[in-house]
């Protein structure tokens, strides 16, 4: 039996991951920060919890990790713990790069000094990409990020290679875009809309209010995202992927949609310029052939697909 280690796995990405690699028959173990504060949301509502086996690590500290893969004997190692909100990196820029930059340098050190033939798959970001002119991006685009988050995530990656390049590890990235699900966190914009709409066609809340409507994004459906990362795991070179749709839309597209499903007038959108970000990414999205090519990683869905999925899941959940 495999075992893998899954870092951030009360996330989004962390939960449908673990319930894939546990169709797969992996053994699981999933690294917290704080057992006594863990958030099992996302695994219970995959009915997963009881199969995971917990602990705590702090992942900044080499000391801390190699204990860990001394007591685990772990195949591989999947790191998705980050502090993952880009609004959240410009109020405490020091907490998202201490975190997201050191802990990817400390697992890797470790690896290196405990068993080489760990494989680590490092969850990077096209938030390294920033404003870019020429577009769809590729894995040869140059990085210019936007934020604190997007430097983090920069830094991260380039550890990562040089881990690859320097000491021959297995050290794969996942460039993934923007990916949601109805176990996104609830600051996040997809699932932010879908649940005021929600709010609102029930008379809870008058108004949704939000940033700047019109930059456009590339998003796609998480469950489907984890599966390039098993896949990009089981490939014999550890390369870096895009993973992500081809497509970019905008938030106001998307609000249209959501409020035309739900039937609400779109007076009921209120654009806040408190809520725009500095120096905002106007459009941005990807090229996955290289994951298509390389991994047979499969992606054909629409967002509005997408969308459709979310709507039915949370009007399921709404109590
Ligand atoms: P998420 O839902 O925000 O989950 C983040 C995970 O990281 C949580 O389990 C969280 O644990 C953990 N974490 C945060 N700060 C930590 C700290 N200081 N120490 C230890 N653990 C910490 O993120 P996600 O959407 O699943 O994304 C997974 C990874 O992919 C992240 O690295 C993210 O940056 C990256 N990514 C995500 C997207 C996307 O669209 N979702 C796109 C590109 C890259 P707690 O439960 O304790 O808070």
């Amino acid at each position: 039996m495999k075992i893998a280690i899954i870092t951030g796995i009360t996330g989004q990405d962390g939960a449908y991951l673990a319930k894939l690699l546990l169709e797969k028959k992996y053994k699981i173990v999933g690294i917290t920060r704080d057992m006594s504060k863990i958030k099992t949301f996302n695994l219970d509502y995959l009915n997963i919890t009881k199969d995971v086996t917990f602990d705590c690590c702090d992942l900044t500290n080499v000391l801390e990790i190699i204990g860990m893969l001394k007591k685990y004997q772990p195949q591989e190692i999947y790191n998705l713990a980050a502090q993952s909100s880009v609004k959240e990196s410009f109020k405490d820029p020091l907490t998202t790069l201490n975190f997201n930059i050191l802990s990817v340098a400390s697992l890797l050190e470790s690896i290196k000094i405990f068993d080489k033939t760990i494989k680590f798959y490092q969850a990077s970001s096209s938030e390294m990409f920033g404003n870019i002119k020429r577009l769809p991006i590729t894995e040869a685009f140059a990085f210019n990020p936007a934020s604190p988050y997007g430097i983090s995530k920069a830094s991260a990656h380039w550890i990562a290679i040089n881990y690859r390049s320097s000491f021959n590890l297995f050290v794969t990235s996942g460039i993934l875009f923007n990916h949601e699900s109805f176990l996104r966190g609830e600051d996040f914009i997809i699932k932010k809309i879908i649940k005021k709409s929600l709010e609102i066609k029930n008379g809870r809340v008058d108004k949704l209010i939000v940033g700047d409507i019109d930059i456009r994004r590339d998003f796609g459906y998480a469950p489907k995202y984890v599966e390039a990362m098993y896949l990009m795991m089981q490939h014999s070179e550890p390369e870096d992927y895009i993973i992500a749709s081809g497509k970019s839309i905008s938030i106001r597209e998307i609000i249209y949609y959501v409020f035309d499903k739900f039937n609400i007038s779109k007076n009921k959108i209120v654009v806040n310029k408190n809520l725009f970000r500095p120096n905002e990414i106007k459009n941005i999205y990807g090229d996955p052939r290289k994951a298509k090519e390389k991994l047979y990683w499969e992606y054909d869905m629409s967002f509005f697909n997408v969308l459709d999925l979310l709507i039915e899941e949370e009007i399921k959940n709404y109590d």
